[in-house]
């Protein structure tokens, strides 16, 4: 397999398994999902506001926002009049796990204001992967779609600074870079539009492990809580799988974490490092696999 296409599939394969190992354990802390379920590797049928709603594999809004961004792009890009209409197709498709955010700012949009919420919450951080996979070497247009796209539901400089962050990480991952060096380079590229939030990204340097960040930064849904999480977990950690179970037995935002993660670490190691049994078990696989071919398609006129 070509290796861009193997991190292009890595990364939207890699959001949505992460997406689907954290739905379950969403909203539990770390000692509470230990008491239930033990450690999860593996997906398993909720036991928290999902019971009865969704089944081992099934993924969220994580999953869904994404799917309504990679069916945004055309032969020129991303389009975000496209954006706004996948994401009322979707609010109108009676999605599960929409968030407080997204719900309001897509009634927002059905009404035709595109001005968004003001919300720190990383509702558009969790859906921002393929816009890394695709202008992965274009920062500057990265930037300039990544703030249209996050707008439009979270506009808010917190909520943007984490998007950018995770776009950011994502294409790094792209061009193969795993380094220390691009904590400092995503502060810079995010200082413009929050510079407490480029502040915590710094701060990822003083640490040793994933641990050591949800203890700092915290799991919860504010951008400025998970983002810094999920990026330090790529950083902290050596496999796809080892950072993937530290974010979804890490207690609240479990499956914004795994999504965030999976995005960035999926592109760096590729699908083939990602186990066989969370591809196998994963909802939607193939349209999953199809709709990475496309983007990749797109991104390489091939
Ligand atoms: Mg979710």
């Amino acid at each position: 397999m070509d290796k861009m296409l193997e991190k292009f599939e890595g990364s939207i394969l890699g959001l949505s398994i992460g997406d689907a190992l954290g739905m379950p354990t969403e909203w539990f802390t770390k000692e509470e999902i230990a008491e239930k379920y033990g450690l999860i590797d593996n997906f398993v049928d909720p036991k928290n506001k999902f019971n009865g709603i969704l089944k081992a594999g099934q993924y969220t809004d994580d999953t869904d926002q994404t799917i309504a961004i990679l069916n945004s792009f055309d032969v020129r890009g991303f389009n975000n009049d496209i954006f706004i209409k996948e994401l009322i197709k979707w609010y109108n498709n009676n999605p599960v796990g929409m968030g407080p955010t997204s719900t309001k700012a897509i009634e927002k949009l059905i009404e035709g204001d595109t001005t968004g919420c003001d919300s720190r919450t990383c509702g558009s951080s969790m859906r921002v992967g393929p816009l890394g996979l695709f202008y992965f070497g274009e920062y500057d247009k990265l930037k300039e779609i990544t703030i249209k796209a996050t707008k439009l539901t979270h506009n808010n400089d917190e909520a943007i600074a984490g998007a950018l962050s995770i776009a950011f990480f994502v294409a790094e991952s792209v061009n193969n870079v795993k380094s220390e060096k691009s904590i400092k380079r995503c502060a810079k590229f995010i200082e413009d539009v929050s510079y407490d939030f480029s502040e915590k990204i710094l701060l990822i340097n003083d640490l040793n492990s994933a641990d050591e960040a949800y203890e700092l930064f915290d799991t919860g849904l504010p951008a400025i809580e998970c983002v810094p999480s999920a990026i330090a977990t790529f950083l902290r950690t050596d496999t796809f799988k080892d950072g993937m179970i530290s974010c979804v037995n890490a207690g609240g935002d479990t499956d914004s974490m795994g999504s965030m993660y999976g995005a960035i670490a999926g592109a760096y190691y590729g699908v083939l490092n990602i186990p066989e049994l969370w591809i196998a078990g994963l909802q939607n696989k193939d349209l999953l696999v199809d709709l990475s071919k496309k983007l990749y398609k797109l991104r390489f006129k091939k």
